[in-house]
């Protein structure tokens, strides 16, 4: 008996990284996943490993009307909406002096307002799922990043991007959380994942060079955390979770 039997979670960005192995650890506990991104074929491929009938939702979330049409269509395929993990986002990095405006523009538009526009339309129904599910609770996870915490410089938009997204969950976990609906703020540090595989080459090198000396963190390593979160009884809700490899120091 998984202790997530009966619930469905939505994971965003669960074509890759974080995300898909979010979602497998969300479906060994017994969730019914529902698995967003734009890379249909890795979607399929994950839902074909995964238990309890996975859903497949091929969508660019930066698209307001497909954030708010991935949360329907979950709803509309399953019924009910318990979990959603806030994952999908892009690190665009390097000087802001001469840095190309459409890496900042692609970023605040995945990390910050797609996060709302999918947060915005799933409140009515983890709402709803936290009155009437046996559970008795339902849980928002962001994944933010150690860059939500500490600002560096080469860093600033994506800092801009995690530090909001730790302000509005804080500001939203304080609004519902009398009607038990959690929301959780996860900061990983540096992991093993593609993200670092969109930046420019410059700046993947300087980066490559920074964590050279240091183990990273393994997607499954984040996902557990996830996992931890979202499996509390109804009376726990852990508010803030900060997991860094062992060796990184800020
Ligand atoms: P990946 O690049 O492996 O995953 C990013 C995911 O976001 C992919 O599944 C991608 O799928 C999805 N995505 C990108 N653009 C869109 C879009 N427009 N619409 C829908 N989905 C989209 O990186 P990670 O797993 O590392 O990143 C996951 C989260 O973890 C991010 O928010 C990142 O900021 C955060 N994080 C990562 C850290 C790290 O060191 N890796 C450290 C701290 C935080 P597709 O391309 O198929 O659309």
């Amino acid at each position: 008996m998984g202790r997530l039997d009966g619930t469905v979670a939505l994971v965003t960005g669960a074509s890759s990284g974080i995300g898909a192995a979010t979602a497998e650890v969300l479906a060994a506990e017994g969730a019914r996943v529902v698995l967003a991104a734009r890379r249909r074929d890795r979607l399929e491929a994950l839902a074909a490993t995964l238990d309890g009938d996975p859903v497949v939702l091929e969508a660019d979330i930066t698209e307001p009307g497909q954030a708010a049409s991935v949360v329907a269509q979950a709803v509309e395929r399953t019924g009910r909406l318990d979990i959603v993990v806030n994952n999908a986002g892009v690190m665009l990095l390097g000087p802001a002096v001469g840095a190309p405006l459409e890496e900042w523009d692609r970023m605040v538009a995945l990390n910050v307002q797609a996060a709302l526009h999918v947060t915005h339309a799933a409140l009515p129904h983890l709402l709803e799922a936290a009155a009437t599910a046996p559970r008795g609770v339902s849980d928002l996870v962001m994944v933010s990043s150690t860059a939500g915490r500490a600002a560096r410089s080469g860093s600033g938009v994506y800092n801009l991007t995690k530090f909001g997204l730790g302000a509005f969950s804080e500001a939203l976990r304080q609004e519902v959380t009398r009607r038990h609906l959690r929301v959780g703020l996860i900061e990983p540090g540096a992991t093993a994942t593609e993200l670092r595989s969109h930046l420019r080459e410059e700046q993947r090198r300087a980066q490559e060079e920074r964590f050279r000396t240091m183990e990273p963190l393994q997607a499954a390593d984040v996902a557990d955390a996830v996992r931890y979160m979202v499996t509390r009884d109804r009376r726990t809700a852990i508010s803030e979770l900060t997991i860094r490899p062992t060796e990184q120091e800020s």
